[in-house]
């Protein structure tokens, strides 16, 4: 049984982001995997079930959490393996409590730093020259518009390409992720994934490499967001969500259609020999016209190269097709700034951006003066009568 939407049917809601239905009618703005009605959890807590003891159980939650629910679950869920039931109950836990606000969360951070050996230490701290490549680190240094435009492409309004990341770095970021799974899988670690539409893919806030990440944010992808997402907030990336996610045999296949959680997003691919695996890109929208369709101009795909980054708004709705044979891992830093969430929050008409805002209005105008045009031409009809 599987509880994911995975790579058939509709794809399980995304921890911040919001997913679409799988016939990219319906938005799901749940936080967590989608559950089938059979799985529904129990309004009273079945009495007669021994519950399980889960003292020992290495999780963000408490012990005593998993005990109680468990008298919830669906009658068929109660006899599967402790494992499977953690799982079950995880993702509904989730569900309701944001992984980043939640009580707890620092200490689950401190227990996996405090028992998690690092591969490669030098990964911990920032190190511009050993991390990137000389185009990006001169034109970062430089600071202009002209600058980051002379090492990026645009081969779509939005959607920003460019070399960022040395070979050598994402080697050593590949093995210390490995790294980390191993230890994950050695100690039976519960683990929380980047999001639900990942099953695989960990986390890199949470071991360790958070204050590297905040300066990745902070030197290099605000002062591109400055120039070319103003509107959203990109001068005011004030917090992130940094985390791997990865594709292929064993791992996820694809990643349904979907917005992200931030306001701009750092997508890299960071390798490694991989077919497929495209993201395809369908136009920026607002939350009132996430679900409105794609019109042609508004289609993109992108082929990940190892290396390189791509940067967009969160509000970008893309999605990445199936990874056909290989391993692909990509490096995902999602930025985001309080003080364009909060300003949204009372401002109206914020989304000069989105594709259907755009259009209705352009559509208001051409109406008017249409309207204005037949009344001159009355008004002309009356005089000359
Ligand atoms: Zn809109």
């Amino acid at each position: 049984m599987s509880l994911h939407g995975g790579s058939s049917g509709a794809p399980p809601a995304v921890g911040n982001a919001i997913s679409y239905g799988g016939n990219g009618v319906s938005a799901d703005t749940s936080r967590a995997v989608a559950i089938v009605s059979s799985q529904r959890l129990r309004l009273t807590p079945n009495k007669d079930h021994q519950p399980d003891t889960y003292d020992d159980l290495q999780s963000y939650f408490s012990p005593s959490i998993f005990s109680s629910l468990e008298g919830h679950m669906p009658p068929s869920m109660l006899g599967v393996a402790r494992d499977d039931k953690v799982k079950f109950m995880q993702e509904i836990l989730l569900k309701y409590l944001p992984p980043k606000i939640v009580k707890g969360h620092g200490e689950y951070k401190q227990k996996i730093i405090s028992n998690y050996q690092p591969l490669h230490r030098e990964l911990y701290s920032m190190n511009p020259t050993s991390f990137f490549v000389p185009s990006f680190l001169k034109a970062i240094n430089d600071n202009t518009e002209q600058s980051f435009r002379s090492i990026m492409s645009e081969p779509h309004p939005g959607i920003f390409t460019f070399e960022m990341f040395h070979p050598h770095f994402c080697e050593l970021l590949i093995s210390e992720v490995e790294n980390f799974e191993k230890w994950v899988n050695e100690t039976k670690f519960q683990i929380m994934r980047p999001n639900t539409m990942n099953s695989y893919g960990a986390v890199l806030d949470d071991f360790g490499l958070e204050t590297m990440l905040e300066k990745l944010m902070e030197n290099f992808i605000r002062p591109i967001s400055k120039v070319f997402f103003t509107e959203v907030g990109g001068a005011t990336l004030d917090s992130h969500h940094g985390f791997v996610v990865e594709y292929g045999k064993d791992r996820d296949a694809d990643l349904g259609f979907h917005v992200d959680d931030s306001e701009v997003t750092l997508n890299v691919c960071l390798g490694k020999q991989f077919s497929g695996g495209e993201l395809f890109f369908r136009g920026m929208r607002c939350d009132k016209h996430v679900n409105t369709g794609t019109h042609s101009e508004e289609i993109f795909d992108y082929c990940h190269v190892p290396g390189r980054a791509v940067l967009h708004r969160g509000r970008h709705r893309h999605g990445a097709r199936a990874t056909i044979s290989g391993h692909r891992i990509n490096l995902l830093l999602w930025c985001r700034s309080s003080v364009y969430r909060e300003m949204k929050k009372y401002q109206k008409d914020f989304s000069t951006w989105c594709g259907e805002c755009n259009r209705e209005k352009k559509e208001k105008q051409r109406a008017s003066i249409a309207a204005m045009k037949l009344e001159l031409f009355r008004r002309e009809g009356e005089s000359t009568a």
